[in-house]
């Protein structure tokens, strides 16, 4: 069992696919996109699956494959088929765009669930924040997902004066589809020219929504352990949406994620800079078990040891870190 030294369980792998995308949504993808680097620095498909099953021997129960856009990466069915024999739940993140090509592959590997990114209902809106446009694939592989039995949970990255005008419209798709949205507060990384008050924060949310609702018309859902959002359901509606609070309300205290980058190094937090190079060790024979072990020992309380809105606030500490594309969100 992966225990910290709070005694937080780490039980929930993230793995990076590739660092590469299809899309260049403005707030993860670097104006000048990511460095061009060699194939050889990045993990192959059966070294994907290798750290995959020494995480499972350590206790990881749930393994979600994310990016970089995940479903670009030619040998993506195969690492899905793969790693769907693992005794994990296995689950994915993914722009929409590719999904039509991937139905059979999701099913045959158990995957029950599809997390799709999606921030505005309106296309040329949403072809300026992924500076491509691919909107109606996106809408369609949606639709798609639901009528094959998927349950969807979209994830929209709120941002003022961008898209927040949107969030009763998202809330109402889950009146008759059984959509699960999140709402996500707008995170500082590398190259996204963050600032606080570019974000809709959870509290400003919750407010349009519960005006719009009836603040006694949002049902509070149950916290399951180690969720990020706070849900809610309204009476009547199929679906539910949730708030991602990661800037204003973080979630540290009951966090279990690990996260393995496309290039094979670990971080035990989105924000830290410090990372734990798995790849080379792998690829020398080592046993890496022990150096994942030290890692989640180190990991701080809160955000990488920001524990204030301040430290969030200064852009040296977070434009240390990598760009979310290259993270794996
Ligand atoms: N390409 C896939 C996708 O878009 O779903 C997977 C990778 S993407 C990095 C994973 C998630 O991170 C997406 O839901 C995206 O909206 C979110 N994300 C990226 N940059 C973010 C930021 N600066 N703040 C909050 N969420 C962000
Ligand atoms: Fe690509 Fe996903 Fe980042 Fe958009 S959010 S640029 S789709 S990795």
């Amino acid at each position: 069992m992966l225990l910290d030294s709070f005694g937080r369980e780490h039980n929930y792998l993230r793995i990076s696919l590739t660092e590469r995308c299809n899309l260049r949504c403005f707030y993860c993808m670097p104006e000048d996109g990511v460095e061009l680097r060699e194939k050889s620095e990045f993990m192959s498909n059966e070294e994907v699956i290798q750290m995959a099953q020494t995480f499972v021997q350590l206790g990881v129960k749930k393994i979600r494959l994310t990016g970089g856009e995940p479903l670009i990466r030619k040998s993506a069915h195969d690492i899905i088929r793969e790693l769907g024999k693992l005794n994990v739940e296995l689950a994915i993140t993914t722009n929409g765009i590719l999904v039509e090509k991937f139905i059979d592959t999701f099913r045959s590997a158990g995957i029950t669930s599809v997390n799709v990114s999606l921030d505005s209902l309106k296309p040329d809106r949403l072809a300026a924040i992924c500076r491509k446009d691919y909107s109606d694939r996106i809408y369609r592989n949606i639709q798609l997902l639901l009528n094959e039995g998927f349950l969807v949970k979209l994830n929209m990255v709120v941002m003022a004066g961008v898209n927040s005008d949107e969030l009763v419209d998202f809330v109402e798709l889950s009146k008759d589809k059984p959509l699960h949205v999140r709402f996500i507060e707008f995170m500082p990384f590398n190259g996204n020219d963050w600032n606080l008050s570019k974000g809709t924060s959870y509290q400003e949310m919750m407010q349009v929504i519960s005006a719009h609702y009836g603040a006694e018309n949002l049902i509070n859902m149950p916290e399951k352990e180690n969720d990020t959002a706070r849900c809610y359901a309204i009476d009547g509606f199929e679906g539910t949406f949730g708030v991602i609070g990661s800037v204003t309300h973080p979630f540290c205290s009951s966090c279990n994620r690990i996260r393995v980058t496309a290039d094979g190094k670990m971080k035990n937090c989105l924000f830290s800079t410090s990372e734990t190079d798995l790849l080379a060790p792998l690829r020398n024979g080592e046993d890496i078990s022990q150096l994942i072990g030290d890692s989640i020992q180190s990991k701080k309380a809160q955000r990488a040891g920001m524990n204030s809105l301040d430290d969030l606030l200064d852009r040296s500490k977070t434009d240390a870190n990598r760009s979310m594309v290259s993270i794996g969100g």
